[in-house]
């Protein structure tokens, strides 16, 4: 089994696990709100205006937005929240379609990557650590796991970014050493880090996933589109 179609089909039977707690991508509609109250409403300058967006690399699902603007700002259940695009995860009014990697963007060592399951070390601070449920993972065929030696990628899911370690970590890793920054804090600080040089082209990102904490069925619906686009 390859970590492609096969695994969507797994995915799908597991699609109403924890589906519940998922708040997923949001929609904005074209009902007029004043632009600078809805601006200052979230704590995480994630809301940019005219017109009205959402950086969903800044933000953390806490739904005080939509809370506070309910016929202008609604969040759905759907999932697809990761791509290999930057830009993309900025989801402005009336912007319907759900948010997926570029398949023409895709590396070639991932476009060719086989695997019954995708191993990832996980990198974060110990909170993070601590809300994540490396069983929930595995549902996903994702195993968060410790040696980098025997891991596919990396899965930085909170900032403070130690380059050396990660320097460390990357050469260690098996192909096709896959880049996944997920959750707010990681995408700030990759942002930061690639806006001021310091971050090494190689490294380039090879997923993004938004939510905060990250959400184990986003992650890995994200890495299945990033596959699946490019067959
Ligand atoms: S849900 Fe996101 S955009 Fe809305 S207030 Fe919270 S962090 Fe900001």
């Amino acid at each position: 089994m390859a970590f492609d179609s096969e695994k969507t089909i797994i995915l799908n039977k597991n699609e109403n696990a924890g589906i519940s707690d998922l708040v997923g991508r949001p929609i904005i509609s074209g009902v007029d709100v004043d632009q600078l109250a809805i601006r200052n409403i979230c704590p995480f300058r994630a809301i940019a205006v005219n017109p009205v967006r959402i950086d969903l690399g800044k933000c953390t699902f806490c739904k005080e937005c939509s809370e506070a603007f309910p016929g202008k700002i609604s969040f759905t259940p759907d999932s697809s929240l990761a791509s290999n695009v930057r830009d993309r995860l900025v989801v402005i009014e009336r912007d319907y379609e759900p948010i997926l990697p570029d398949g023409d963007l895709v590396r070639d060592a991932v476009r060719n990557f086989k695997s019954p399951v995708i191993k990832l070390r996980l990198v974060a601070d110990e909170t993070t650590q601590g809300m994540v449920s490396r069983n929930q993972f595995k549902e996903h065929q994702v195993e968060l796991i410790d040696d980098a030696s025997e891991a596919h990628g990396l899965l930085l899911a909170s900032a403070g970014f130690d380059l050396e370690l990660l320097r460390s970590l990357y050469a260690s890793l098996q192909h096709p050493r896959m880049i996944i920054i997920a959750g707010a804090a990681a995408i700030t600080e990759y942002d930061s880090l690639t806006n001021s040089g310091v971050w090494p082209e190689r490294w380039k990102a090879d997923l993004f996933v938004a939510g905060e904490s990250i959400h184990p069925r986003t992650l890995a619906k994200g890495i299945i589109e990033l596959t699946k686009s490019i067959q």
